[in-house]
């Protein structure tokens, strides 16, 4: 392990992280980068929709990426961080492992790539569907659900919104709000869409386990609903507060970290990549985001006589 301040710490080793790391290692950037093993899309069968990569597992993408980073002289250590501050205007300082092996690392710049946590159902049945035929993300696996049966269960002010967004698919929507009740105008809308409504709490995901194949939603009353997939959208909280503690802002919007087009935070010297940012939650994009964020911090490190 390298001693003194490291260029960059990178908290989060998923596609935003990674990303990062691999660039700031090619930029001879001295960069630790923190794996705390629970990508957010853990439970995906495969990553669809990136390019050259599609339908890749997605542990074997990461681990695909560890190695690179790692065969470019970027060191990577597996340990939850549990703490970050600023010690000064030049340096921040990262605690990461339990209270027997705590250690405290400093570098001059941070990049947080912790993702989201997904508020998910919590009715029977639900952990044995998801991934495979149970999702929360449209862009990500409405192609696989072409023509079929699906039920939508939401009941924020988005659900219209995101059950309108699943009609590129198919014209077999079922929106399921699970005792919560619709507006007059959201019902109107619904009507216009011909999207058909079940308001009844649902009890349970039944199916076909061993091949993950869900099968009918069953509701504390009336007949089960038969169905061949399900997307929920109950929204998603970012995984630490780490942002809270350094003072980031975040987007008044979406509530997420606000980032400038460096991928900077309202904080100097701190950056932000990935889902807890405002932009689209894909792993490419992230990817990408993560590159940027790596461009930007390896020219905030250049001197400034090499900046032309
Ligand atoms: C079920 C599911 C399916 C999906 N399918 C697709 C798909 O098909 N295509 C697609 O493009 N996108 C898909 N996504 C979205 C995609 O997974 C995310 O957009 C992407 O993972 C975001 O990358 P990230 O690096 O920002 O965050 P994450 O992948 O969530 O990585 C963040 C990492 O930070 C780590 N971390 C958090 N806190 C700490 C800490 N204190 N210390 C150390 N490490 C920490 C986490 O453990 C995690 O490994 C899917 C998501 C889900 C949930």
């Amino acid at each position: 392990m390298i001693d003194g301040p490291y260029d960059c710490i990178v908290i989060g080793a998923g596609p935003a992280g990674l990303s990062a790391s691999l660039f700031l290692a090619r930029y001879l950037r001295r960069t630790l980068t923190f794996h705390h093993n629970s990508p957010r899309n853990e439970y995906a069968h495969g990553v669809h929709g990136f390019l050259g990569h599609h339908g890749i597992r997605p542990n074997e993408l990461l681990a695909r990426g560890r190695d690179e980073v790692a065969a470019h002289g970027g060191l990577i250590i597996e340990a939850c961080v549990h703490h970050v501050e600023q010690v000064s205007s030049e340096y921040f300082r990262v605690r990461a492992g339990s209270s027997e092996t705590e250690q405290a690392f400093t570098a001059r710049r941070l990049l947080l790539a912790t993702g989201l946590r997904d508020l998910t159902p919590d009715c029977p049945g639900f952990r044995e569907f998801y991934g495979a035929t149970v999702h929360h993300c449209p862009d990500c696996d409405g192609y696989e659900v072409r023509d079929k049966r699906v039920a939508v269960l939401a009941h924020d002010k988005n659900a219209v919104g995101f059950t309108a967004n699943l009609l590129t698919w198919t014209r077999q929507i079922t929106l399921l709000t699970d005792g919560h009740e619709l507006s007059t105008s959201e019902r109107e809308k619904l009507a216009r869409l011909e999207v058909a409504i079940r308001t009844e709490s649902v009890v349970a995901l039944d199916g076909d386990t061993s091949a993950q194949q869900l099968q009918r939603v069953i509701f504390a009353a009336g007949a089960p609903l038969e169905c061949d997939a399900l997307f929920f959208n109950l929204g998603t909280e970012l995984a630490t507060d780490f942002h809270e503690t350094l003072g980031c802002l975040l987007d008044p919007e979406c509530g997420l970290v606000w980032v400038d087009e460096t991928q900077q935070t309202s904080i100097a010297g701190v950056y932000a990549a990935g889902d807890i940012t405002p932009q689209s939650q894909l792993a490419i994009v992230a990817a990408a985001e993560g590159a940027m964020a790596a461009i930007h911090i390896h020219r905030s490190l250049t001197p400034k006589e090499r900046q032309i």
